[in-house]
């Protein structure tokens, strides 16, 4: 009994180090934003002179000792950094993340060669995600991102991040990005600056495709384009038009998916922009 006060109590008292205001979460060398949950991105600060280690792999860190990482949609509830100095001492942290839910939604009307593709489909298939992962590949210096993100285009937002997609009857994989409904032939603008690693005018899912590197792993990809307005290796400013809304791929209609991926982990475009709003 006594034994369990005891820790308790140091449990509180760690916390307390820990909880600087209400939003972060701050010891000596590290802060985390409080609010962490599943699909987001993760920005924090370690002190100078420390490397930070998440999954086991060391993450970039810049010349203020800012860092980012992403959360998937099915994290862990808690996200664990390891944290040391120059002398190689090492002090595991442990974060809350908050658990989402995630609705089911059924989409009718896609064309069925998309839902079963033929063994031709499959071949191009295997043959785009190649495409698609090379893209999103690599870390770079680039620290786009820290400008903030801002909406591609103005319109309802028909299709939300983590959702269970069901379509023509048939389960799949969930919805990975924000799905904002406009008419065919409008623009699509850059969220945030950063250089075009992948543009292609007719990929089997997703159509015409556009995919960004903003920087730190950090990048964008735009779906089901009728026009791709940009070349690759081109630098995009934020705001600078680089397709034109369609519905190419497996789609119903004219309607942006933009999506967000640190790595290869899919994140949430709606809570990237809260975390990193544009002036
Ligand atoms: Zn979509």
């Amino acid at each position: 009994m006594a034994l369990t006060i005891y820790r308790s109590l140091l449990w509180v008292l760690f916390c307390l180090s820990l909880k600087a205001t209400a939003s972060e979460l701050r010891s000596d060398e590290l802060v985390v934003p409080s609010n962490l949950a599943q699909g987001g991105l993760v920005i924090a600060t370690v002190a100078p002179g420390y490397s930070v280690k998440y999954k086991g792999e060391p993450l970039k860190i810049n010349e203020k000792g800012m860092f980012i990482l992403g959360l998937g949609r099915d994290a862990d509830e808690l996200m664990r950094l390891v944290v040391a100095n120059d002398k190689g001492h090492q002090t595991d942290y442990t974060f809350p993340v908050a658990k989402r839910k995630y609705n089911i939604q059924s989409i009718e009307g896609v064309p069925q060669r998309t839902v079963t593709p033929n063994l031709e489909d499959v071949a191009r298939i295997r043959q785009d995600s190649l495409l698609v992962k090379n893209a999103r590949q690599g870390v770079s210096d680039r620290q786009d991102f820290l400008a903030g993100f801002k909406k591609p285009l103005e319109g309802p937002v028909t299709g939300v991040y983590g959702s269970q997609r069901v379509y023509n009857g048939t389960p799949k994989n969930p919805h990975y990005g924000v799905d904002y409904a406009a008419p065919k032939g409008t623009i699509v603008r850059a969220p945030a600056a950063g250089v075009v690693q992948l543009a292609h005018s007719d990929l089997f899912y997703s159509g015409g495709t556009v995919i960004m590197d903003h920087g730190f792993g950090l990048n964008s990809s735009f779906l089901h384009l009728s026009a791709v307005l940009v070349a690759e290796g081109q630098e995009v400013k934020q705001g600078d038009p680089i397709g034109k809304v369609g519905a190419t791929g497996r789609a119903t209609g004219p309607h942006l998916d933009w999506r967000m991926n640190w790595l290869n982990v899919r994140i949430d475009p709606q809570l990237v922009m809260e975390s990193l709003p544009a002036e």
